[in-house]
């Protein structure tokens, strides 16, 4: 049995749930107080905390593993590995100052105060800059410091960006890019070791399947080496012949990424009857 620690309810909470059901990881909600609950179909415990309470869990061992923001991640700094990359709940930092601000660059950092909730990840960034702000560390609503005189600046999760401009502030440097990320302990058994391997199968199936289309297309015979030069696949494609003669069916896999390019290629080619289906899973 292995023990993931995930957020109770928040940001991460839904996709989590949705990440794990994909991966054919049935379980409850842990019941009314929705403290923990045990899978029906894969040896796992899955405990629901608070997001900030997850690399601890994991690092003293009450969980082996847990789902987390990279920010908080890099903010707890415990005995953790990031052994995936979940791909949701993507924001980022940045310092933010007033509008009005006539900011030129990091040095007219130097000497400011500094309002966050995150001050290990700030510590790092203004050491490694070799700048003196002050750290002002507060638990919440770090926007609105600068306008109550509590800082002259902020440092924070910014998603959209909405919440700086309605609170009269403008983004000034990035200092982190966050996603939510599986993190486990140091020393996990053989047996969780195993587990986690076979956890990490299925989570990097669903992720390969999300970023990947299946695509089935005819083309002429005469046009097969042009299309199969625009259609990596995991392989190569592959090719049918049909029915009708000096006609084959190509079926392949296609990136998500380069998809639109390459259907104006395939079409351009040659390529006629174009069906793209997406994947459920796909094994690496
Ligand atoms: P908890 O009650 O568990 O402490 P929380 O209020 O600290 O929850 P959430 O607001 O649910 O946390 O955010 C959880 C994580 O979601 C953040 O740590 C961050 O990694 C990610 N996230 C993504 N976009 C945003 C955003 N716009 N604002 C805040 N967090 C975001
Ligand atoms: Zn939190």
């Amino acid at each position: 049995m292995i023990t993931l620690a995930v957020q109770k309810s928040g940001r991460l909470s839904e996709h989590t749930t949705k990440l794990l059901s994909e991966c054919g990881i049935a379980f409850g909600n842990g019941g009314a107080a929705r403290l923990k609950a045990e899978s029906r179909n894969f040896p796992i415990q899955i405990l629901f905390l608070r997001d900030d309470d997850i690399p601890e869990c994991v690092a003293d061992g009450i969980a082996d593993i847990g789902i987390v923001g990279a920010n908080v991640y890099y903010e707890k700094a415990r005995p953790l590995e990031i052994v995936e990359q979940l791909g949701f709940a993507k924001c980022h930092m940045a310092i933010a100052v007033p509008k009005v601000f006539n900011y030129k660059g990091l040095s007219d950092l130097n000497g400011l105060s500094i309002a966050t909730s995150y001050p290990n990840i700030l510590r790092g960034f203004l050491d490694e800059n070799n700048l003196n702000a002050e750290i002002h560390e507060i638990s919440g609503s770090v926007e609105i410091a600068p306008g109550i005189g509590l800082a002259k600046a902020i440092f924070d999760i910014v998603s959209t960006g909405s919440t700086l401009l309605a609170n009269g502030l403008k983004e000034v440097a990035t200092v982190l890019q966050s996603e939510a990320v599986l993190v486990a302990g140091e020393n996990l058994s053989a047996d969780k070791t195993d587990l986690l391997d076979q956890l990490l199968l299925r989570i990097r199936s669903v992720k390969a399947a999300q970023n990947r289309k299946y695509i089935l297309l005819n083309a002429p015979n005469t046009a097969l080496a042009d299309i199969c030069a625009i259609l990596p696949g995991m392989k190569s494609p592959t090719v049918m012949p049909l029915a009708e003669t000096g006609w084959s069916s190509l079926h392949s896999v296609i990136e998500e990424d380069q998809f639109w390019e390459r259907i104006s290629a395939l079409k351009a080619a040659g390529a006629q009857g174009i069906l793209v289906i997406p994947i459920e899973k796909m094994i690496m």
